[in-house]
């Protein structure tokens, strides 16, 4: 089953969702207009569907192989790389000073929700490399921008995030990779890297590594650590690669998905000490880090989105085509699709699949009005509102992304297990997304400690604001046909409200309390975001601002809203009643 871009979904959602029009309209994605947007996701999509998603397969089983400290891609991957960035496509929304195109994020966000879709083990590198250049970009010394920025924009080279130590996932901060200063200013790295994506391969002639360490002096913790630049191949004076490195892949993972992308043991310093140059200052790695972070968060959700895409198409096409059972109206054996049971699972994966879009879409819509606002007031309310969202974008996508896969699975049933199908990869390729970038128990920390109290709480309350805004339109409309939609996203943000109040309430006097019911808020927040969100594009295409049949969207938005967006309310009960059996849980004295 191949995969067709749904640019449609995507531009409603942009659009109507994430607040598209209105950030055209204030110039906060330069001087672009809607058509513009619209031909170049076609042209995107084209190039999705017709080179990268042939090779998802051939990837899959060809995996990526070590041998001689060397990796070899899959057959056509190195082509289609070469074509995708010499396209431009690696430097859509770079800086246009560096070679970059200078496009809105917000645009770039739904190319990699394509390519993942097309094949997540592809799309993954490339994302990591945008926000490699945006962290040089934004914290690197002029001395590296020259020498590294333009060749990282444009894809020539590829650049790697590595944190990961054996004793040190979650907690960045026990990482022991070494820095030391050498005479000529540059730094002696040594030590070890684990699960490195894209640590080593053959796309590129050169691969820019941005690694965290610690100096020798520097003090414990998170205050300890700087960003370093380690290039695999040293430059020569006229900026070529020359000089191997003291960096090397020590072996390779073998994974339960994902398994075009090498994920890599690298180790630093067997010959005395790989060469880095420090990014920002000394001891202020993470701040750097944070800004390859939160470009890879939004991007990982969106591979929550892109997999559920996938998995989608292939169910709804499987769905027609299987027959099985009668069904009133059909005379002999029926499609599956025309069973109530089958129904609602695909709806299940269309609704949770755009709801989970929306998300990630409203989120790079503030990150370009936070890059552009109008004035700094509007900057940084958007910026706030891109915080906000990036937990949720993350991690309630790639849950979905995970569950929606899962249900096209059971669309196939016993085929679906069986790996011809194409249906089982889905499932081993998402699992991952809740997992690196942060866990989504860690997304969900996030989102209760460090978000929540944003503005003294302010931030949150004004996007609670808004969907009760959006809520309020569906009930001016009357229209039958949402049925109970508004009663059932008022309850959903209602639930949504309480729970947030309560937390507030904990985060100061029992942040162990509020860290127990931390995911169960997380999901109660997507739910009533999403619920609004589909709620907004239903509303639009009963305008006839979109497209798309009015009368699908409005069952879309009404299916997840008196199906799923029903969940909040006990979710909301699980935050604030269910923190006691956590805290009293026997397990605690393990
Ligand atoms: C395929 C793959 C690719 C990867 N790519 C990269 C990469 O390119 N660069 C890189 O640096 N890393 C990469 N990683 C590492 C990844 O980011 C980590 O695996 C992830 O951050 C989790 O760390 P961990 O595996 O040590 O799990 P742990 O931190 O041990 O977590 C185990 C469990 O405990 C929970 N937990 C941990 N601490 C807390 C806490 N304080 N509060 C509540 N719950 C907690 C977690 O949520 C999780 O459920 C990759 C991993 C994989 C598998």
């Amino acid at each position: 089953m191949t995969y067709r871009a749904p640019v449609e979904d995507i531009i409603s959602s942009l659009r109507h969702a994430a607040g598209l029009d209105q950030a055209l309209a204030d110039g906060a994605c330069g001087d672009l207009a809607l058509d513009d947007i619209a031909a170049i996701l076609a042209e995107a999509g084209r190039f999705a569907g017709d080179v990268i998603a042939p090779l998802n397969r051939i990837g899959d089983q060809h995996g990526t192989p070590l041998k001689d400290g060397a990796i070899t891609m899959p057959p056509g991957w190195k082509e289609a790389y070469r074509d995708w960035a010499a396209a431009g496509w690696n430097g859509l929304a770079a800086p246009a000073e560096w070679g970059g195109q200078g496009l809105p994020q917000a645009l770039n966000a739904a190319c990699i929700e394509m390519w993942n879709s097309a094949s997540m083990a592809f799309g993954l590198g490339p994302f990591l490399t945008m926000g490699a250049y945006d962290a040089l970009a934004i914290h690197g010394s002029d001395a590296l921008k020259q020498a590294y920025l333009a060749k990282l924009i444009s894809g020539e080279w590829m650049g790697t995030m590595q944190l990961t130590e054996p004793q040190a996932g979650s907690d960045v901060g026990a990482l022991r990779t070494r820095a030391e200063r050498a005479a000529d200013g540059s730094y002696r790295i040594t030590g070890q890297k684990i699960f490195i994506t894209y640590g080593e391969h053959d796309l590129t002639d050169n691969i820019i590594h941005f690694v965290l360490a610690r100096l020798t002096d520097a003090p414990p913790g998170n205050r300890g650590i700087s960003l370093f630049l380690v290039p695999k191949f040293l430059l020569n004076a006229d900026g070529t690669p020359g000089k191997r490195n003291d960096v090397h892949v020590h072996s390779i993972e073998h994974k339960l998905g994902i398994h075009a992308s090498p994920t890599c043991t690298m180790v630093y310093g067997d010959e005395g000490g790989a060469t880095g140059f420090l990014v920002g200052e000394e001891n202020r790695g993470l701040a750097c880090m944070f800004t390859m972070m939160n470009q890879a968060r939004l991007a990982v959700g969106l591979q929550g989105v892109a997999i559920a895409e996938r998995a989608t198409q292939q169910a709804l096409a499987y769905a027609k085509d299987r027959k099985q059972g009668r069904a009133a109206g059909i005379e002999g054996s029926a499609p599956i699709v025309a069973h109530p049971d089958v129904r609602r699972m695909l709806l299940t994966m269309r609704s949770m699949t755009q709801a989970a879009r929306d998300v990630c879409y409203a989120t790079a819509v503030a990150a370009d009005r936070a890059d552009n606002g109008k004035d700094e007031t509007a900057r940084n309310a958007a910026h706030e509102r891109a915080s906000l969202l990036t937990p949720v974008a993350k991690a309630f996508s790639t849950d979905i992304g995970i569950e929606v896969a899962s249900l096209g699975i059971q669309v196939h049933g016993g085929m679906g297990f069986i790996e011809e199908t194409g249906a089982a990869q889905h499932l081993r390729d998402a699992r991952i997304a809740a997992i690196y970038e942060g866990t989504n128990g860690i997304q969900a920390i996030d989102l209760v400690m460090r978000k929540l109290p944003l503005s003294g709480g302010a931030a949150v309350d004004s996007y609670i604001g808004e969907l009760r805004g959006t809520i309020a339109k569906l009930r001016e409309t009357n229209d039958p046909a949402f049925g109970a939609t508004a009663q059932r996203l008022t309850e959903a943000v209602d639930a949504l409200a309480e729970a947030t109040a309560w937390l507030k309430g904990k985060i100061g006097t029992a942040p162990d309390d509020a860290l127990a019911g931390a995911t169960p808020y997380l999901r109660v927040f997507g739910l009533a975001a999403g619920g609004c969100y589909l709620a907004a594009e239903a509303l639009a295409a009963k305008r006839g601002d979109d497209g798309k049949n009015a009368a699908d969207r409005i069952t879309l938005a009404r299916f997840f809203a008196e199906n799923h967006a029903v969940q909040a309310a006990g979710l909301a009960r699980s935050v604030t009643e269910g923190f006691e059996a956590v805290a009293a849980s026997p397990e605690r004295a393990a």
